[in-house]
Formats: C-alpha cells, sequence, structure tokens
C-alpha cells in the first residue's frame, strides 16, 4: 500500500505558484496553503467564484496530506431515530412528518429503543447516533432515562446524541438554561454531540428554510456549552439550495471563531441538499463538481478543524471516494441501514449499510489507508496492511498445475 505524503503535493503547489494561467488572487491564496496560513472571508467567497475544481483539488489535497497522509477514517456505527414526526417544518426536510399526519411516521418508546440497542450485542459496534424528529414526548427526563439505560446495558457504547435543535426546545420545555440542561444530558451519559441541526446558520436563509428552530447563536452556544464540560462536537452545513456562495462561507467563519475559541469540534461535514419529497423539489440538486468544489474549499477554510467528512450514505459510494482527493479524510461509518435520513430525500444509496471489509477495500481501491476509529478518533485498527480471513494475497507467481 502507497502511502501518499506531503512531498507528493508541494511541487504541485509550487507549479501553480508560477503559473502564468493563475490571477494574482489565486496566487496569494496559494501561497497562504503553503505557509499554513489562514484564508479570509474575502478569500473564501473569491474561491467559489472563480476557482476551478483541478486547483481546488491540489490545494485541498495539499492540507489534507499534510494534516493526515493518506489516513482515511471510518466508525463503525448505528443510528438510532426516535421518531420522524416533528413539530417543525424546514422547508428542505424530507424525513419529518407533519404532527397533523403523525399516523404516517414512526414514534418509538424506550422499550423499542432499547430493543434496537440490544440487537447490537454481539457487533462490534462502538457507537450509537441518536437523532430525530422534535415532539414533546421527547423531553429532558425521557433522554435522561434513555442514556442511563443504554449506559446500564452496554457501559462502553459511545452516545453522539441530539443536535442544538432539540435541545433548545426540551431546555426551554424544561424552564432550565442550556448550562443546566448540558449538565444534565453530560451526566446522564452523553458522550459528544453530531453536527446536526446547523443548515446554514446567516439568518437571510435560516429564516426561510428552518424557521422557528434555534437560530445560529443558539446552535453555536449549546455546543460552546458541552466543549466547556469537556466533550466533543462535530458541525455540518447544508448547502447547495437557495444560499449564496457568501452565506456559506458566513457560515463556516462562524464556526471558525467558535472552534478557536474551544477547539471542541472534531469534524466538518458538508451535507448536500437532496431534493426529494420536499417544499424545495423545484430547487436543482448541485453537481458533483460543486460537491467537490465544496469539500475543497471547506478543508482551506476551516483550517482549525482536523476532519472533514463526507457522508457516503448521501452522495453515494463513488463521489465519497472521489472527495478523498478533496480535502476529505473521513467517511463516516457502516451505518447499517439504520438512517432513513437521506434515503427519504433520494439520496443514491437507499439501503445505506457497508460492512467493514467494503468500507476497507473503498478507501483502499482509491490508494488511500483505512484506519478504524471510534467516535473521538483514537485508533481501533489500522487496515493499512491488515489482511481479512478469507482474501487472496498475490504471491507474485502463478502456480502451476503439478502434472507427474
Ligand atoms: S429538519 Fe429536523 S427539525 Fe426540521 S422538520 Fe426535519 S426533523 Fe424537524
Amino acid at each position: 500500500m502507497n502511502t501518499i505524503t506531503e512531498t507528493s503535493t508541494a511541487p504541485s503547489l509550487d507549479l501553480l505558484l508560477h503559473s502564468p494561467n493563475l490571477d494574482a488572487t489565486l496566487k496569494s491564496i496559494t501561497q497562504k496553503v503553503l505557509d499554513n496560513e489562514r484564508i479570509t472571508f474575502d478569500e473564501g467567497v473569491y474561491l467559489y467564484e472563480n476557482a476551478e475544481l483541478s486547483y481546488l483539488g491540489i490545494l485541498a489535497n495539499h492540507i489534507r496530506e499534510r494534516k493526515h497522509g493518506g489516513k482515511t477514517y471510518f466508525n463503525r456505527n448505528f443510528h438510532l431515530e426516535p421518531t420522524n414526526v416533528c413539530l417543525y417544518t424546514c422547508t428542505f426536510c424530507s424525513y419529518s412528518r407533519l404532527i397533523k399526519k403523525r399516523e404516517e411516521g414512526w414514534e418509538y418508546t424506550m422499550d423499542d429503543m432499547l430493543d434496537m440497542v440490544k440487537k447490537y450485542d454481539n457487533e462490534p459496534v462502538t457507537e450509537v447516533h441518536i437523532v430525530g424528529g422534535v415532539l414533546p414526548q421527547y423531553d429532558v427526563p425521557f433522554y435522561e432515562e434513555l442514556f442511563k439505560k443504554i449506559k446500564a446495558h452496554r457501559p462502553e457504547l459511545h452516545i453522539k446524541a441530539l443536535t442544538p435543535v432539540e435541545y433548545h426546545y426540551i431546555f426551554k420545555k424544561a424552564k432550565i438554561s442550556y448550562e443546566e440542561g448540558m449538565k444534565r444530558m453530560v451526566e446522564a451519559g452523553l458522550d459528544s454531540m453530531p453536527g446536526g441541526g446547523a443548515e446554514i446558520f446567516h439568518p437571510e436563509i435560516r429564516d426561510q428554510i428552518a424557521g422557528g428552530k434555534c437560530d445560529a447563536d443558539q446552535w453555536l452556544r449549546i455546543h460552546e456549552i458541552l466543549h466547556e464540560l469537556g466533550h466533543r462536537s462535530n458541525a455540518t452545513m447544508l448547502y447547495g439550495h437557495i444560499e449564496e456562495f457568501k452565506h456559506r462561507v458566513d457560515h463556516m467563519e462562524r464556526l471558525r471563531e467558535l472552534q478557536d475559541k474551544t477547539g471542541g469540534f472534531q469534524t466538518f461535514i458538508p451535507l448536500k441538499f437532496r431534493n426529494k419529497n420536499n417544499q424545495l423539489s423545484h430547487v436543482p440538486e448541485s453537481t458533483t463538481v460543486e460537491d467537490l468544489r465544496n469539500y475543497a474549499i471547506a478543508r482551506i477554510y476551516m483550517d482549525n478543524f482536523d476532519h472533514i467528512k463526507a457522508y457516503w450514505p448521501m452522495i453515494g459510494r463513488e463521489t465519497a471516494q472521489m472527495s478523498l482527493a478533496f480535502g476529505v479524510n473521513d467517511i463516516d461509518g457502516t451505518i447499517d441501514d439504520t438512517t432513513k435520513i437521506y434515503t427519504m430525500a433520494g439520496s443514491e444509496e437507499q439501503s445505506p449499510a457497508l460492512s467493514t471489509r467494503e468500507l476497507v477495500n473503498l478507501i483502499r481501491s482509491v490508494n488511500r489507508e483505512a484506519i478504524e476509529r471510534d467516535t473521538i478518533y483514537n485508533v481501533i485498527q489500522d487496515y493499512t496492511e491488515y489482511q481479512f480471513p478469507d482474501e487472496e494475497v498475490y504471491k507474485g507467481y502463478v502456480a502451476l498445475p503439478v502434472v507427474n
């Protein structure tokens, strides 16, 4: 297995600096990347408006390999989605069923959810990812009990649960502060928070697509409190709908600022808007080229985030593989067909599940190193040299049949 190192891309950056086809702004951005310097808001917008995919790929890959070499992370996880009925009516959402049509959705009980956790008793999963719609019966006491019962049953299972959208709602309903609420969640067993509910922070867009749920400051504050309590979280950005490039950069800027303050974010996850079965079905989806440009710009802009993740169930396996050359160094988990969020929005993967071996091979086949991690990026298994039990090994010759 080849290890791709920083030195393999540094000459490309030198070539860019001397290219007659590159304008002064792009050369200045290239120099900043070489010098490991941060780019500005205006430069971020400039990249979206002017930079070609090949240029962005060279820069993003340089940063990716400087940080991680060829390492590409994944984990073994499953999702628990308590309900898809929701009080909110986000226009991009294909997943939720309005409360007046709740018979079309599902609402799991505490026992249902514990049974789902127990289904994985003999599986080597390390994380349960819990997220779903917002409904009154799923309140602070409910989640405290759920987290405690999961921990009592399987203490080592990492609970990555809920977003500030749910927390803002349940804390308000319980009439407790964010500080008190997050403290109670952590005491009950919460280990980390996924990155959802961020959408696009700028109110010009947020009010149109996700009006009524927590705003940008509230979303960021809840993450900040979790970081202050010593726990980690991720951040997403839903792109490719009605936002402009400046809104994407504004979104990343707000995250970069909080990360400077707390250092508690691990991974930035750009999420592609899908247009099936929602109120924005008339909006065309972004092209694969735009998706790759977006990953690359995220890698260049988010200099203080360690990891950029491509969520393979959303963009499909082939695009996830390509993204590994555009700044991405994590492709999420095995998932085991336990999320409906993107399948209901028309994503390529209608039954998202990959065995560990399939995930490893997906990474290996684009010449990257597959590393299984836990939620907070401790290495569980390095698959670089690993050979699966019945895997054929090329010995450099072909044995001829013995003829006596
Ligand atoms: S995105 Fe989340 S909060 Fe919005 S309607 Fe869908 S499930 Fe509810």
